[in-house]
């Protein structure tokens, strides 16, 4: 499969976006397919893209919604999930928020600190209702990914550390607008090493039967979300391996009977959909570099700045003989590069340029920084 941009595009104004939302239905298949079997709950992360058009075929797909804000609680109200089907976490969440996902009852609070556990007691106990609430730990499980996108780590700021645990329990008992209805971890995103959600899912398992122990019975538990996408050759694997991914929970994890498993997948679900298509402004040759000058930059893809990321990037308009070029965006900012030293086939002014995978975390992290009017969105 290569990849190739529908023919009424090619006058689109660049930059944009471009979803193929054939693609995303046929992941959208196969993650259920690969889900439903094992009765795995999927919750789709918000954050990754929050585009109407996109949260219509993932519902239409049965997804839940995992949500990390009182924005994306509305957006995904908006989008017509339903409140048992949304989830809740962050480690700041403030009063608005919670009040807006108490009155909506949400089926979910993933709660990361006892001081939060305190503020969600009495905001339900406000409104005359009683929250339920998982527990977000910290398993201290190393996802093998990148620092800034790792989240389960003792020194990262999410969750309950193990060493904190048993006095958060202990302090539910004096909080009686709380119900403890599972365990939740995320440990953190584009992870590739599968071994990784079986140390997870052992992690899980002690606690459970630590919570046993002490008399709370768990219905659900949440493994959170984090499986990774082929960013190297996108066209080789437009769909990642589902079935390996929960595999390795049916494998690992010791699910009491009738318990629900909870997963939350954002940039499995929708990062191969998306491209970012801009155009070539300049090509600009000194002695040692060679530059393709982009009219798409970090105001519209911030990952590569952000955390060195790789995209794929291809020259849709020429077949010329390769050649090294650092791609860079018109910002002014010495990161806001794409690549350095990719090999494109001669490129000029003019040429339409695709950067792969950046359908998860690409629009939603765009700026308005320089000024820069918002890319649009296309959905074919
Ligand atoms: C971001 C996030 C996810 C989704 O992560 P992906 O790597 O995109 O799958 C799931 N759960 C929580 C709590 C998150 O913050």
């Amino acid at each position: 499969m290569t990849f190739q941009l529908p023919g009424q595009l090619a006058t689109q104004p660049t930059p944009f976006y471009y979803y193929d939302l054939a693609l995303l239905d046929q992941t959208l298949t196969a993650l259920q397919a690969a889900a439903q079997p094992g009765n795995f709950q999927v919750h789709y992360a918000l954050k990754a893209n929050f585009n109407l058009p996109i949260l219509a075929r993932i519902k239409a797909h049965g997804l839940g919604a995992d949500c990390v804000s009182g924005g994306e609680v509305q957006r995904a109200l908006e989008a017509g999930f339903a409140p048992d089907h949304i989830v809740f976490a962050g480690v700041g969440k403030s009063d608005a928020e919670i009040n807006l996902a108490l009155a909506a009852d949400i089926f979910c609070f993933n709660a990361e600190s006892v001081p939060e556990l305190q503020v969600l007691n009495e905001l339900a106990g406000g409104q005359g209702r009683r929250a339920r609430v998982a527990l977000r730990i910290n398993p201290n499980v190393d996802a093998h990914t990148h620092p800034h996108i790792t989240t389960g780590l003792d020194a990262n700021k999410f969750g309950i550390s193990l060493q904190d645990l048993a006095g958060v329990v202990d302090s539910l008992d004096s909080l009686p607008h709380l119900e403890l209805v599972g365990l939740h971890a995320h440990i953190g995103s584009q992870i590739t090493e599968l071994h990784v959600f079986a140390e997870l899912s052992a992690k899980l398992n002690e606690l459970q039967s630590w919570l046993e122990g002490r008399g709370h019975q768990l219905p659900h538990l949440n493994v959170g979300g984090g499986l990774g996408i082929n960013y190297q050759d996108p066209d080789a694997q437009p769909i990642p391996d589902f079935a390996a991914y929960f595999g390795m929970f049916t494998q690992h994890l010791a699910r009491r009977p009738g318990q629900q498993v909870h997963v939350e997948l954002g940039r499995a679900v929708v990062a191969q959909c998306g491209t970012l298509v801009s155009r070539v402004l300049y090509v600009k040759e000194s002695q040692q570099v060679r530059f393709a000058i982009l009219d798409a930059g970090m105001t519209e893809l911030i990952r590569p700045a952000l955390y060195g990321s790789h995209h794929h990037i291809q020259n849709l308009s020429s077949q010329g003989v390769a050649l090294p070029y650092d791609i860079v965006g018109p910002i002014c900012e010495s990161s806001d590069t794409f690549a350095k030293g990719t090999l494109l086939p001669e490129t000029k002014r003019g040429d339409l340029i695709a950067i792969r995978s950046a359908g998860a975390y690409g629009e939603v992290m765009s700026s308005g920084y320089n000024l820069r009017e918002k890319a649009a969105a296309v959905y074919q």
